[in-house]
């Protein structure tokens, strides 16, 4: 999704891009997430320039989309459903609670709603509900519509997409990045560029050590299942402490997720199937009608901050777009922007937000020399 979308934005500003791709487009753990656009519902106090980054990108994803949909002809399943955050006993009442007045207290759009009230808009909700907060701005897109959709406009705009294109190293010149190395030993030279491998980008070879984003997986289990009876069941995206339910507007639903430090491990276990169907149907008892399509795994790429890495490196040359974290469909939009104006040198877009936040050097440790330095 960064890649494709970054690419997209600098091949529309003249830029000769390549996207060289180990698979296919858009298969890695973009395929995976889920698509909700909710900066409002994942805010955390005590990260509010990434708050900030989100809610940019949640305004600009209406543009995003529509000048997507007009130049490829394609859908991207973009919906204005707006969120329910619904609890289903006392306790979770009281934490509702709490999130209701930190979200007023940064005065975002939160409306608290009686169990009777949530009913009324989503009557399909259980009889267990004690307490919802209506979150109306954030949306959802199809995350699997939107990069095909991306990589259609990609090559539209004249950019080049190289598929089963490996990377194995950087291939770095007198401390300058002069290209990459591909796993079957070809060079591809380019005066710049741009990591954007997901979790797997601090696997990428040959980038100088301080430099290297320490980028992680989270692992995260996740089914797809469909209404066989069509769409009804939920019209909004239903958020509960333990995860989510997002309908996707046709009958389809995606019911998400775990949160597992576990590496690369890919194996679909039991337990998170139960505890994702128990807790979502405690609140959603039609749920257990529908059929399941799809058990996935995907791998969240984190940082230590919970920060993406957006901009140049210390070595010339080299630039990171990767670390989105639980947040990187949300932040396509904005991130590619971001590099889009950075790379091109052009004024910085959003220039409001808070770029050292996430400026890549962060994670440089205090005490080793930057490439810059030394050259
Ligand atoms: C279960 C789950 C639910 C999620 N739900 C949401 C959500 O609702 N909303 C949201 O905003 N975010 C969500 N996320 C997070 C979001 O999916 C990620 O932040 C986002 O997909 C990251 O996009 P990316 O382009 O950086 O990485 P990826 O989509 O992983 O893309 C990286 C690409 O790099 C390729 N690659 C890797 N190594 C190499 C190499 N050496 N050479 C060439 N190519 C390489 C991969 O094949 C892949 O295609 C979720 C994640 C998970 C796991």
């Amino acid at each position: 999704m960064i890649g494709l979308a970054l690419a997209w934005r600098l091949a529309q500003r003249g830029l000769a891009v390549t996207v060289l791709e180990r698979d296919e487009p858009g298969g890695g753990t973009s395929r995976v997430g889920a698509g909700m656009l909710a900066p409002v519902s994942e805010a955390v106090f005590t990260e509010q320039p990434l708050l900030r980054l989100g809610l940019a990108s949640a305004r600009a994803y209406p543009g995003f989309v529509a000048e997507l949909e007009e130049v490829t002809g394609r859908d991207t399943g973009y919906r204005k459903s707006g969120t329910l955050l619904a609890a289903r006993d006392a306790d979770e009442a009281e934490w509702l609670a709490r999130e209701l007045e930190m979200r007023s207290s940064l005065g975002l759009g939160v409306a608290r709603l009686r169990a009777s009230e949530a009913r009324r808009l989503e009557p399909a909700l259980a009889p267990a509900l004690r307490l919802a907060l209506e979150i109306p701005d954030d949306h959802a897109v199809d995350p699997r519509k939107l990069t095909r959709a991306l990589g259609d406009a990609l090559l539209r705009a004249g950019g080049e997409l190289r598929c089963h294109a490996k990377v194995q190293a950087l291939s770095v010149e007198h401390d300058h990045v002069a290209g990459v190395r591909l796993e079957t030993g070809e060079v591809v030279g380019a005066g710049h560029v741009v990591v954007a491998a997901g979790p797997w980008s601090a696997r990428i070879g040959g980038i100088p050590e301080p430099d290297r984003v320490p980028v992680h997986p989270v692992k995260g289990q996740i089914m797809r299942l469909h209404d066989p009876s069509g769409p009804g069941l939920l019209t909004r995206i239903l958020r509960m402490r333990t995860g989510y339910v997002v309908p996707r507007g046709d009958g389809r639903y995606v019911l998400g997720a775990t949160m597992e430090e576990r590496g690369f491990d890919e194996s679909v276990t039991a337990g998170a199937v139960y505890e994702l169907l128990r807790d979502a149907g405690e609140l959603l008892p039609g749920l257990a009608e529908l059929v399941i399509d799809e058990l996935a795994v995907g791998f969240r790429p984190g940082t230590p901050d919970n920060a993406p890495a957006i901009g140049p490196a210390s070595i010339p040359g080299l630039s990171w777009a990767t670390g989105h974290y639980r947040h990187g469909i949300l932040l396509a939009p904005v991130t590619a922007e971001l590099l889009g104006a950075q790379l091109a040198g052009e004024e910085p877009a959003f220039g409001e937000l808070d770029a050292a936040a996430f400026a890549p050097t962060r994670f440089i440790p205090t005490g080793s020399t930057p490439i810059t330095a030394r050259a």
